[in-house]
């Protein structure tokens, strides 16, 4: 009886289709049921060798049998998925139009993505090996290799046989099934952890609030899927809220997932978790190694460890018994993912929850607009901590007007005189200024010319302490030449301020206070953020001069006043989000004051107090101001109120990029019979990055399925009639920004 081959379905990352066929080795032919779904397999690709996902088998192939090509290798005994991320995969390749096999290697710890020559794994000699060694060249190194995995009779390491030949050596073998490697990789029989028997709480040395109690007892009855969004102003003790539904999650032996913004907060939410909760937590993060990244993976995987905290892609680590997901800061925008596949990681842990039936908790002081929208559509349940814990107050917002005042170098004197009241009270003050370096532009004096970066053509901003011009876009440094090159002046001056002229100035004002400065040029060295955190938290600190990295999270309890230096960047802004993204700034930073019983004071320096945004936040609250910029996007038809997506397009030519979003404009024009608008093509913010000119056309609908069923036809478009290879393009459905 003739068998039929079996044909492989495996999807590789590319970015043309979903998934490739290949035929199995013929070493795997007698038990074809060895290969679970989701396992890694090596292939032949064009004339590269990829890693692939092997996705299960298919009786027909649109190409013929004789074409298709045996998998190399199989690196996997067991399916890296769960059921239930696979098809998280599946519904992220699907709704963000990206490649399967390229969302299914995002979705794995960076070790598991590399190409082969870090597996670990056992090699053997294949009968066809065995039987093939007579019939070769004594002179090659395949001759040597089988030679000496005969002599061997047994399995040598892949790292071992590495020491002698080369990848290309090992992998031809391994694609004639002259060899074959197993992968350690991910063994399933690991013993399970099961902490329901031990004490692994700690209870809290306070007794929660009223409010605090309903929340958690409404979040402990839900059982299945549901989506709660908790908004709790700053210092309401949403973290604790965390906990204790955790703590019930895990004593149903339920494994959680909570997501983070970024990194710069990891280690102080473990080490909130790791005074609370009697076991280690595992976590994933880019700070941390590739290798310390697979093993957390692993033992979340393996149901050894029960929490995992991480950044974005954490939302697709396999936990086999999950019980709940948790967004923290669920308004942050490092949620979302901007290049490659722009998934967000909010939306994705929200649908994560509704496949494996588990709740979800949204969590923030300031709940982005989606959310609340979706209180009202999707059946989010809103969950409300209205007031700060122990006697702590909101802290008190007050408006500076820098119209025709006097500036010390950035200050003015109500901040100033505000600062040394509350050092005389030996409290500590937060100054807050999203700009880094010492100054965001230089000219010179007598001819008004401009250092720019050529690449984007745009300021260099002044370092002074690197005595270097840094393009904050590109990363482009050069040395600050002291005479300007078009007429020889010596006049160069600075304009505007940034961090590092702020901290100059308050060190010249306040002599004797300790001051740090914190962003991203002064954290550069590893761990040199936490050590800082630790500075302020033993109160060696009493002034903080900081950036975007201090807004958010961070518990500073001696500290009762916070200095905004520029409220204003963001107030006209072309991107209809930058107001949203500006008051929950200021809320956040805000925030920080104030968190003890003494009552913070926040001073917001600004040249347009009466701008509708700052006087519905210094009257009212956030929710307020929500409502108001919900009611303008409502009449804007504008999203939440639709959907909406960006093709991004970049080139060094800027005639390609414009020439190919035209055509793609008309034709989509032309063929739109259905209500898609258009807009565009028109530049990014940035108009040009690191010598690239970024394009963009923005799509948008009033539903949803009519915005996908758009992407759908222009991604088709795209893919048949390419760009020319000076354009790069990319998708970015639910855009939050219109930076590429
Ligand atoms: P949020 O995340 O809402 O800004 P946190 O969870 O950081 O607030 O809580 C602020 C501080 O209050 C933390 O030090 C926390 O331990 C403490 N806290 C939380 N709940 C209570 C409570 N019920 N009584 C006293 N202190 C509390
Ligand atoms: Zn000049
Ligand atoms: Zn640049």
């Amino acid at each position: 009886m003739k068998t039929e081959p079996m044909i492989c379905q495996v999807a590789v990352p590319s970015p043309c289709f979903n998934s490739f066929d290949y035929l199995l080795p013929n070493t795997l032919a007698s038990h074809p049921d060895d290969l679970p779904k989701g396992i890694r397999v090596l292939v032949p690709f064009g004339r590269q060798e990829k890693i692939g996902i092997f996705l299960g088998y298919t009786s027909s192939s649109s190409l013929a049998i004789e074409k298709l090509k045996p998998i190399i290798a199989v690196l996997d005994n067991h399916s890296l998925y769960t059921p239930s991320t696979l098809t998280l995969c599946q519904f992220t390749s699907h709704y963000y139009h990206h490649p399967l096999g390229d969302v299914l290697l995002t979705a794995l710890p960076k070790r598991l993505r590399q190409p082969v020559h870090h597996l670990t794994g056992s090699v053997t000699i294949t009968q066809k090996g065995i039987d093939h060694i007579p019939a070769i060249n004594r002179k090659t190194k395949q001759y040597q290799l089988l030679r000496q995995l005969h002599r061997a009779c047994s399995t040598l390491s892949y790292q071992q046989l590495q020491e002698t030949f080369s990848n290309r050596t090992l992998n031809t073998a391994m694609a004639q099934e002259l060899i074959k490697i197993q992968s350690k990789h991910s063994s399933n029989h690991v013993k399970m952890a099961s902490y329901t028997s031990k004490r692994i709480f700690q209870a809290p040395d306070f007794t929660l609030t009223s409010e605090q109690q309903h929340v958690v007892d409404m979040l402990k009855r839900q059982k299945t899927f549901k989506t709660f969004l908790l908004v709790g102003v700053t210092g309401s003790g949403k973290t604790e809220v965390y906990f204790q539904v955790i703590q019930s999650i895990l004593a149903q032996n339920k494994s959680v997932l909570f997501l983070v913004p970024e990194i710069g907060l990891t280690p102080q939410i473990i080490q909130r978790f790791q005074a609370r909760f009697n076991l280690p937590i595992a976590m994933l993060h880019s700070g941390m190694s590739s290798q310390a990244q697979l093993t957390d993976w692993e033992k979340i995987k393996n149901h050894q460890l029960l929490i995992m905290v991480g950044t974005r892609s954490a939302v697709f680590t396999p936990h086999p018994n999950l019980g709940l997901i948790v967004v923290d800061e669920e308004h942050d925008l490092s949620f979302k993912q901007t290049v490659g596949c722009c998934y967000s990681a909010r939306d994705l842990a929200v649908v994560r929850g509704r496949i494996e039936n588990v709740p979800v908790i949204l969590g923030s002081a300031t709940p982005s607009l989606e959310s609340l929208h979706n209180v009202n559509t999707k059946g989010y349940e809103r969950l409300n901590l209205t007031k700060r814990v122990g006697s702590a107050m909101t802290p008190q917002l007050k408006l500076v007007n820098l119209r025709g005042r006097k500036l010390n170098r950035g200050l003015s004197s109500p901040v100033i005189d505000a600062i040394q009241t509350h050092l005389d009270q030996k409290k500590q003050i937060m100054v807050f200024l999203n700009r880094r370096g010492f100054a965001p532009k230089m000219i010179c004096h007598d001819c008004s010319w401009i250092p720019i970066c050529t690449q984007c053509d745009l300021p260099y901003v002044w370092h002074k302490h690197l005595n270097r011009l840094s393009c904050h876009h590109c990363g482009a440094t050069q040395p600050l030449a002291h005479i300007c090159p078009q007429c020889d002046s010596s006049m160069l001056w600075d304009i505007g301020c940034g961090t590092e002229k702020i901290e100059t100035q308050l060190k010249k004002l306040f002599s004797r206070a300790n001051i740090l400065r914190i962003d991203r040029d002064s954290t550069r060295h590893k761990g040199s953020f936490n050590k800082m955190l630790e500075q302020i938290h033993e109160n060696e600190v009493d002034i903080i001069i900081g950036t975007q990295m201090l807004a958010k999270g961070h518990h500073f309890p001696n500290l009762t006043l916070t200095v905004v230096i520029d409220a204003d960047h963001g107030l006209y802004s072309q991107d209809f989000r930058a107001l949203e993204h500006l008051g929950q700034l200021l809320v956040q930073v805000a925030g920080r004051a104030g968190r003890n019983k003494d009552n913070g004071e926040v001073y917001v320096q600004t040249y347009y107090p009466r701008h509708p945004l700052l006087q519905t936040l210094l009257k009212k609250d956030y929710h307020a101001f929500a409502e108001y910029l919900l009611k303008k996007r409502y009449e804007a038809t504008l999203p939440p109120y639709s959907s909406a997506a960006l093709v991004k397009v970049k080139s060094k030519k800027l005639n390609d990029a414009c020439d190919f979003l035209n055509q793609l404009a008309a034709n989509m024009r032309q063929q739109n019979t259905h209500a898609l608008d258009i807009t565009g093509p028109f530049p990014a913010p940035i108009e040009k990055k690191a010598g690239y000119y970024q394009m963009l056309l923005w799509l948008q609908s009033t539903t949803k399925q009519q915005c996908q069923h758009g992407i759908q036809i222009i991604t088709e478009m795209i893919k048949k009639n390419k760009p020319p290879c000076s354009v790069r393009w990319n998708i970015d459905v639910d855009p939050i920004s219109m930076s590429i």
